[in-house]
């Protein structure tokens, strides 16, 4: 690994934990050291060494414009200069509300939160406040941000009762999560056919993609909404991913399903630690000052994210085609020309892409849930991983995560990644 970073990294191991404030930095998936970043623009990123990569990771998902887009930073400048944060409501707040409203129709009022992790823990504890339940249901091999509740994995026996994830989850928090296998209708209706009665809500990323990219099999959504519906549970749509980057709707838009609550963050933070929960006005209602669920945030709807946020939306939204178009086209454009590399050197491969996320597996298996895409060549996904970083295109350093491509990606990147990607197979 290069000289700046390396030495940046010995350093930052000292003060810390692990040297990253967030594990997949880490780089412990494919071995190695992360590189520290100078600057980043469009689709490129340069570590501290001056080396440039092709960037398929854009911040994890925020940066859908690419990195430093015009538009952002020139809105990010000309709020700052009015001020930071107040505390106080501020008419950007109504802004974002208004269009998020407009562009997501399940979503009748919403709250803006600092992240991802604040709304689906939020949300979660609204559903059970307005329902008077406690039981959760999620699905295993889902991300949901780093909260007690949803840092719970599947436990053993017939009726998963969740053990905790992480160290410092209390077993009683555990407890209260139900952690079924995903795409499994039977697991879910039996389940419901048990306990229905006491289940506060499902929370699921509409397409799962935090081990993989995952799709749900025909009707399987569908089963999530009328399930709850019958029961007087919740659904909760975790969109935090894929919220305003495959569509103004996102999954919800493209399925046409209208969860009770959904959850956002990533591209609606345009950079900007933002996130937001939202949907059913009388669930909503249930909020603090109105109802008896608190929720609150020091920094929630500052004007500085909400003005980044939202300049991010409005650029997504216009044009003709619009943002969503553009990336529809060139990750059209990524996907045949992926397999059809995968297939002239012969490698086993599953693709799984909706308009800008992707996902390569280097497996035959069919990815149905979350234990079919840890039975991938992790081997071969390292060695995959760093060849590719080698020759300047900087892919997840997981065979876990998701891809992302942003509008800054042009036809020709795509072709150069290509290019890498035959170069890397060819050495490994
Ligand atoms: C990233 C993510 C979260 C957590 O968001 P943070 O902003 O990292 O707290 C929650 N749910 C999903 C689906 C995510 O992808």
């Amino acid at each position: 690994m290069s000289n700046l970073s390396s030495k940046l990294f010995a350093e930052a191991k000292k003060y810390i934990p692990g040297g990253v404030n967030s594990p997949v930095r880490a780089f412990r998936n494919v071995g190695g050291e992360p590189f520290f970043v100078r600057r980043a623009k469009g689709c490129r990123i340069t570590d501290v060494d001056d080396k440039t990569y092709i960037d398929y990771i854009g911040s994890w998902g925020p940066n859908i414009l690419g990195h430093a887009p015009v538009e952002v930073i020139s809105a990010i400048h000309q709020t700052a200069k009015n001020g930071i944060s107040f505390g106080i409501p501020c008419p950007a707040e109504v802004e974002m509300a208004k269009t998020i409203t407009e562009w997501v129709p399940s979503v009748e009022k919403v709250r803006m939160t600092s992240s991802g992790t604040e709304a689906t823990m939020s949300a979660i504890r609204l559903a059970r406040g307005f329902t008077s339940r406690d039981f959760i249901v999620k699905f295993d091999g889902c991300y949901h941000g780093h909260s007690d509740s949803l840092l719970v994995a599947a436990g053993s026996g017939a009726l998963t009762h969740g053990e905790p994830n992480s160290a410092g989850v209390p077993k009683s928090f555990a407890e209260k999560t139900i952690v079924l296998p995903y795409n499994d209708p039977e697991a879910l209706t039996k389940l419901f056919e048990e306990m229905g009665e006491q289940i506060a809500a499902i929370i699921v990323e509409s397409y799962p993609a935090n081990a993989g990219l995952v799709f749900p099999r025909e009707g399987y959504l569908e089963l999530l909404s009328s399930i709850t519906k019958k029961h007087g549970a919740l659904l909760i749509f975790d969109e935090v991913m894929t919220g305003f980057r495959l569509g103004k709707a996102g999954v919800q838009g493209l399925e046409n399903l209208t969860p009770d609550l959904s959850c956002f963050g990533k591209v609606i933070g345009g950079g900007l630690p933002v996130g937001a929960f939202g949907g059913r006005a009388d669930v909503m209602d249930f909020l603090a000052p109105d109802g008896p669920v608190y929720h609150a945030g020091t920094l929630s709807g500052n004007p500085l994210a909400m003005a980044a946020g939202l300049t991010q939306l409005r650029q997504l939204g216009s044009g003709k085609p619009d943002g969503f178009g553009k990336l529809e086209h060139v990750g059209a454009h990524f996907e045949a020309g992926l397999r059809a590399l995968m297939e002239k050197k012969g490698v086993p491969h599953r693709i799984n892409r909706v308009g800008s996320m992707f996902c390569l597996f280097f497996t035959d298996r069919e990815i149905i849930n979350v234990d079919d895409v840890m039975k991938q060549d992790m081997d071969f996904f390292k060695k995959f991983f760093h060849a590719c970083l080698d020759k300047g295109v900087y892919i997840a350093p997981s065979p876990y995560e998701t891809g992302f491509l942003s509008t800054a990606h042009s036809i020709d990147d795509i072709d150069e990644t290509l290019n890498v990607f035959e170069d890397a197979l060819s050495e490994i």
